[in-house]
């Protein structure tokens, strides 16, 4: 019978695919990384494979009659695209044109962190209040704000594109999107080693550590992952690292409780959940220094990392305005 959902959570670095049924209970998911080019179909055609390996003792592609997609932002919803995504290698991502080739089902586009805002209100840390804001430290970092009970989308879908937030003018740092001063050129993933890398030169030139002369060698060589297992370590640069991301972090959320006011603001992305004692704990007390408003709140996610790829199969079931596209 052909009432199934295709769920797809498309992220700077992996994506989630999920087969669920009218009801939203998931049968199958499995996940895979994001291919990285040349050619930005092959991210589409990954969702293709990844939905035929899952749903073929349940019909195959035939019996969807849903596609819901949680993708990274910015999204054109005219188009039914990512558009010059930061953490991504590619101009355009075009999600509609190719997967209305493959699939004669209604499509649900939206932001994965507003997604991920949808599960928390819905099954959730956010049931029983009207003002959530979801947080994703991850590549990239991003929101997704529900304000008064009702999912912010702005213009073109992509209000609460909130890692893009100036956190230091005048500064060298550029973001993944080509602007300076983003929160996401401090604090994402792809960003932090050339961010540790500034720091070790530019501010603690007179510090030596084995992380530094790895940084100052061949940064390439080193991940976000890395640097906080440097700071497990012990490793004393690690540790003046991890503290100054902490406070950045912090200045992030502390905008994010002036702009929104929250109840609760619930932490997600694979750099903050693998990672909860030194990126959630430690910005709480910088937050609380920086905000204005009553700090609402703040926890990492219950709902882990499926929370946009759950997002996105609440919202095939009930789609939130300007997320809706007919099978061409
Ligand atoms: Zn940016």
């Amino acid at each position: 019978m052909k009432e199934l959902i295709l769920a797809a959570d498309i992220g700077g670095t992996m994506m989630r695919v999920a087969i669920a049924d009218s009801q939203g209970r998931i049968f199958e998911k499995t996940s895979a990384p994001v291919p990285r080019g040349p050619d930005a179909r092959d991210v589409l055609m990954k969702v293709v494979e990844l939905c035929d390996a899952i749903s073929a003792k349940y019909g195959g592609r035939g019996s969807i009659s849903k596609v819901s997609i949680a993708a990274i932002g910015p999204l054109d919803m005219v188009k039914g695209a990512i558009v010059r995504p930061a953490n991504m290698p590619y101009d355009v991502v075009p999600i509609m044109d190719v997967l209305s080739d493959y699939f004669d089902a209604t499509f649900i586009l939206l932001n994965d962190c507003n997604a991920a805002a949808i599960a928390e209100k819905r099954i959730g840390v956010g049931k029983d209040v009207d003002d959530i804001v979801y947080i994703t430290i991850s590549s990239g970092i991003g929101g997704g704000a529900i304000v008064d009970g009702r999912l912010l989308l702005g213009k073109d879908g992509n209000a609460a594109e909130i890692g893009h937030m100036v956190v230091d003018m005048g500064t060298d740092m550029v973001c993944g999107c080509g602007k300076k001063g983003h929160w996401e050129a401090y604090c994402g993933g792809n960003s932090m080693p050339k961010f540790a890398k500034f720091l070790a030169e530019e501010k603690y030139s007179h510090v030596d550590s084995t992380l530094v002369r790895k940084l100052r060698k061949d940064v390439q060589t080193i991940s976000a992952k890395d640097l906080f297992e440097y700071a497990r370590a012990g490793d004393s640069f690690a540790l003046t690292f991890v503290n100054t991301i902490a406070e950045i972090n912090g200045i992030g959320v502390a905008n994010v409780v002036d702009a929104f006011d929250p109840s609760v603001i619930s932490i997600g992305g694979s750099v903050a959940l693998n990672n909860v004692d030194l990126v959630v704990e430690r910005l709480k007390p910088f937050v609380e220094k920086y905000a204005l408003n009553r700090v609402p709140q703040i926890v990492s996610t219950p709902l882990g990392h499926d929370a946009p790829l759950l997002g996105a199969v609440l919202a095939a079931i009930e789609p939130p305005p300007k997320s809706i596209f007919r099978a061409l």
